[in-house]
This record gives C-alpha cells, sequence and structure tokens, in this order.
C-alpha cells in the first residue's frame, strides 16, 4: 500500500497510521489536500491491525467496534460517517456480536446483550431484583452519548456555547465516577458490580473511572450493538488506508519520525529515522503524546504551563495478549465472541491481585465465533488479555511469566484446553501461544480529569501543530478516534 513520496513538500503530515491518524489524513485527501501519512510500522492501523502468523491473523487489540450502522437512535454512526464519506462503506461487512459479551464472576454468569430489553432480561435472570432503574440509566447514556457526539462534531464555537445548555448532563456529570453514580441508582451490591462489569474496557476500576466515558460506552452498546468486521477487525483499518491512497494520499510505511522540526515558533515538517526531512504547515501527531513531547520536540517549545500539564496526566495501563489457535470446541462448552472472567466480586481485589501479579480479571475473545473463516474448519482463534498496572515491571521474563500465568487461568476454566493448542501440536511455538505486550492501551487513563475538555485539546500551543487520537478528547477507543481525526480534518480545512 506505500507509496513513493513524490516531493518534500506537503499541505499536512500526519504522524502514525492509527486509526485517528487514518480518518484525518483520508479526509484531508479527500477534502483536496496534499497529505503525507507516516508510520513506523510496516502495516497501517496501530491498536487495529493484525497479528500474522503464518496463515492466521488475530485481531490482538480492538476486537470490537460500535458506531458503524446507519440507522442506530443516535443517527448514522462515526464510522459509518467515515466510511460513506469516503465511499468505501461497502468494503467492509461489519458483523453483529450479540451476545456481546459473557460475564463469569464467582457462582454467577450473565450476558449482555444489545438492545433494552434484552439487555435488561439478560440481567435480570441473575439479578431478578435490584436493577428497577435501569432504564433511567440507559436514558441517561442516551443523553450523555448524545451530548458527546455533539460536543465532538461541533462545527463552530456557538454550537460549542449551546452544548452545557442542551446536555447538561455533560456538566453533571463532568467529575463522577462510574461508582459515584451507579450506587445512587443500584443501591444493592451484586446487581452494581454487574452492571458496571465492563469496567476492564475503560481500563479502571469503578471506582476511578469517569462516569461520562463508560456512559458513552455503555450508551453504544446498548443502543448500536458491537460489531466485528468479516476478515478481521484490522480490515477497517486496511479500507481507510486503501481510500486514502487513492484520494491522493501518500502513505510511508516502515518510517519511524524522530523530530517535528520547528521554524520561527511553529511546527513545519518533520524528520524521520532515515534523516529524510518533509515539510508541511500543518503537522498531525498521532502518537504518544509523551514520546512525542519530550523525544520529538524540544520541551522548551512548549510553555511552561503544558508541559507541567503533561507531566501531571496519568497514561492508562498496559496489556498482556496471549494469543494462540485451538481445534476444541469451544461453542459447544458454552463460549461465545468474548467473555470476561474476574476471580472476585471485589473489584478493589481484583485490582490489588493484578498490581501484585496475580491474573484476577482477564478477557477471552474467540474471533471465529462471529467469522469462522479466519480459521480452518473446526478450529478458533482465540485471544486472551489481561491489564496490567502501569506499576508492573515490563521485561521479556516477566512477560514470559505473566503469559505462561493467564494460560494457567485459562485452563482452569477451561481444564481441556492444553491439549488442544494446535500451535504446541504442531511444535511450531514451544509455549503453545504468541505473547504480545501493549503499554498505554487507551492513551491517558480515563478518569474524570483526563476525559472529554480535561483530556488535551486538538490544538497544541505550538502554532502549526495538532493532536490526533487517542491522547486528545473526547477519548480512547475506535468511535472515540474516529471523531477526533474528523474534528481536527475540520479545523485543518477551516
Ligand atoms: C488491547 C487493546 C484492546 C482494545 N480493545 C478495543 C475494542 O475492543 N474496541 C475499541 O473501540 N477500542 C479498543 N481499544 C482501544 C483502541 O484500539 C484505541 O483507543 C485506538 O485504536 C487508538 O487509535 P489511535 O489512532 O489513537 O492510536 P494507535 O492505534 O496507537 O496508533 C498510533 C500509530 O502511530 C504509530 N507510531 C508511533 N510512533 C510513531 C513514530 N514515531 N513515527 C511514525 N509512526 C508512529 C504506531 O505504530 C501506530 O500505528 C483497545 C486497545 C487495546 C490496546
Amino acid at each position: 500500500m506505500t507509496k513513493k513520496e513524490s516531493s518534500d513538500n506537503f499541505d499536512v503530515i500526519v504522524i502514525g497510521a492509527g486509526v485517528g491518524g487514518l480518518t484525518a489524513a483520508s479526509l484531508l485527501a479527500k477534502a483536496g489536500k496534499k497529505v503525507l501519512l507516516v508510520e513506523k510500522e510496516p502495516k497501517p492501523g496501530g491498536f487495529v491491525s493484525a497479528l500474522i502468523y503464518q496463515s492466521y491473523q488475530f485481531d490482538t487489540a480492538a476486537r470490537l467496534i460500535m458506531g458503524c450502522t446507519a440507522d442506530s437512535p443516535f443517527g448514522p454512526g462515526p464510522v459509518y460517517t467515515l466510511l460513506s464519506q469516503l465511499g468505501v462503506l461497502k468494503q467492509c461487512e461489519f458483523i453483529r456480536v450479540q451476545p456481546f459479551v459473557t460475564m463469569r464472576l464467582p457462582g454467577s454468569s450473565f450476558q449482555m446483550w444489545s438492545g433494552r430489553h434484552a439487555f435488561m432480561e439478560g440481567l435480570k435472570k441473575e439479578f431478578p431484583t435490584g436493577l428497577e432503574n435501569l432504564p433511567h440509566l440507559f436514558d441517561l447514556f442516551s443523553r450523555i452519548y448524545r451530548g458527546v457526539i455533539s460536543f465532538s462534531t461541533a462545527s463552530n464555537p456557538w454550537g460549542l456555547l449551546k452544548i452545557p445548555f442542551l446536555f447538561p448532563d455533560l456538566i453533571r456529570y463532568r467529575n463522577a465516577t462510574v461508582e459515584d453514580v451507579l450506587v445512587r441508582y443500584i443501591p444493592d451490591l451484586r446487581p452494581r458490580t454487574a452492571v458496571a462489569s465492563l469496567w476492564p474496557y475503560i481500563g479502571l476500576t469503578p471506582g476511578r473511572s469517569s462516569f461520562l466515558m463508560w456512559a458513552t460506552m455503555m450508551a453504544s452498546y446498548i443502543e448500536e450493538g458491537a460489531f466485528f468486521c468479516k476478515g478481521g477487525l484490522h480490515r477497517l483499518a486496511d479500507v481507510v488506508a486503501n481510500a486514502f491512497i487513492n484520494q491522493g494520499g501518500e502513505l510511508m510505511l516502515g518510517s519511524e519520525v524522530t523530530k517535528i522540526l520547528v521554524k520561527n515558533g511553529a511546527a513545519n515538517g518533520v524528520e524521520l529515522a532515515s534523516g529524510q526531512k518533509f515539510f508541511a504547515p500543518n503537522i498531525l501527531c498521532g502518537i504518544d503524546c509523551r514520546h512525542a513531547f519530550s523525544e520529538s520536540i524540544d520541551p522548551r517549545q512548549l510553555p511552561h504551563s503544558y508541559r507541567n500539564r503533561l507531566d501531571r496526566l496519568e497514561p492508562s495501563i498496559m496489556a498482556l495478549n496471549i494469543s494462540l489457535i485451538t481445534d476444541l470446541d469451544l461453542p459447544a462448552l458454552g463460549f461465545g465472541f468474548e467473555t470476561l472472567f474476574f476471580d472476585s466480586w471485589d473489584v478493589e481485589q481484583v485490582w490489588r491481585n493484578l498490581i501484585n501479579g496475580q491474573i484476577g480479571i482477564f478477557s477471552m475473545t474467540m474471533t471465529t465465533a462471529a467469522d469462522p473463516s479466519l480459521a480452518r474448519p473446526g478450529q478458533h482463534l482465540v485471544s486472551a488479555l489481561c491489564g496490567l498496572p502501569a506499576e508492573i515491571k515490563r521485561t521479556p521474563e516477566a512477560t514470559k511469566k505473566l503469559g505462561a500465568t493467564l494460560l494457567a487461568e485459562i485452563e482452569k476454566n477451561i481444564p481441556e484446553l492444553t491439549n488442544h493448542l494446535v500451535f504446541a501440536k504442531n511444535g511450531a511455538l514451544t509455549e503453545g501461544y504468541i505473547d504480545q505486550v501493549f503499554s498505554s492501551i487507551y492513551g491517558w487513563a480515563a478518569t474524570p480529569q483526563q476525559i472529554g475538555i480535561h483530556r488535551l485539546g486538538q490544538r497544541t500551543p505550538l502554532k502549526g501543530l495538532y493532536l490526533v487520537g487517542h491522547w486528545t478528547q473526547p477519548g480512547h477507543g475506535v468511535i472515540s478516534v474516529v471523531l477526533s481525526g474528523m474534528a481536527v480534518a475540520k479545523t485543518i480545512l477551516k
């Protein structure tokens, strides 16, 4: 997909071909701008790209997306809007995942379904009482989601000024955690823990995670539905990357930006590891902000207050993933696309276990449940993921040890798995799986103080330098980074 760069001068240079960077780059190219997109990996997508092993393709980071249909109660979703604006809607076939998750807690198992009624019924089977206020929560989630979309897509300052009046919940709950709000709606501990149990997708326990971020996620799961993409979720990134090229954009893969060039107090270009330099009056930075503002740019180019703010921001957790192939009939054992396993009802204990190197919670995703063509008949692709608090030391030995612990945890729940690892049978991998560590999986931690307008803005104090992706507003996840890409493209086009 790489095009050979044709000149040194562009209208816009985008650093990082994650979904945030891809969204902005493709929309700007479509609008006629001359855009260079530089990506250090040999493939685009960032956390939405595939881990390839032999003929298998694993989606090891992002696995489920929302916002990809035309007919949700909130109108066309952001992913749908992007693909239709680029004219590539037909190239991604989205497969609805229902139920979107199964939760397994000690002595209990329940499923979460999209659709208000189905969601309620899924929980009520296990918790017949205590969920009477759930319909009010659904309404609140929806109001918040509408507010977030309006905030992210506001086309002028007047539109932005109106948001607090049109969506007062955004102001009311701006400092609230999930626990702060849920305790008022669901006083009983067990049903409350159950409703909050998607907290690992935020990367923080309910006592620390932003209610606005969680409510937005819940609204999209419940009202829009969760989807996988035929051929793998990474196909979404490939389709947008191809659309970018077809609009005349230039994509350089396997090229690392080492410096953001600054002249007369304005960002005006990038330097690559190879020493090549490219110039543009607009630079979009879609990479880890901590790296960008310390290694790629002389921090003295930034005002003291901005540097202080950067120093105070808390990054999100890391994660360990192991990917394996099994010929065990997991659907016959009751497993669907996604299962979350918790070893305790006490979420703070689960978190402490993680810090102490035990795995108190992990997810298991079987992408072949949505698209069986991803593996040979009778085989399943499984990726298991557990969060790692930033305090954990990241060494190859520690990763190996944690990978083995994660496999042992899966085996506790599925004892037959060990004898059904296809990799091990082939002798291709001694462990029987591939391990991967992701750092700062959601950009900044999604605390109330680091989400929405509290997250770094897309404009930076350095003229010509903008942020895109999950280090900037409105937050993390594919929908959020698509919204950030749309917003920054709009700003530049103005
Ligand atoms: C394990 C995991 C599971 C997740 N699950 C989901 C999910 O199910 N659903 C969901 O919606 N979201 C999920 N997310 C979150 C979602 O994937 C991210 O929020 C989103 O994809 C981030 O996109 P981005 O464009 O901001 O950044 P990234 O995807 O991080 O992209 C940044 C890109 O910049 C490149 N880059 C870095 N440095 C340089 C450099 N110096 N020069 C050039 N290029 C560079 C990187 O290689 C990368 O391609 C998950 C994330 C993780 C890690």
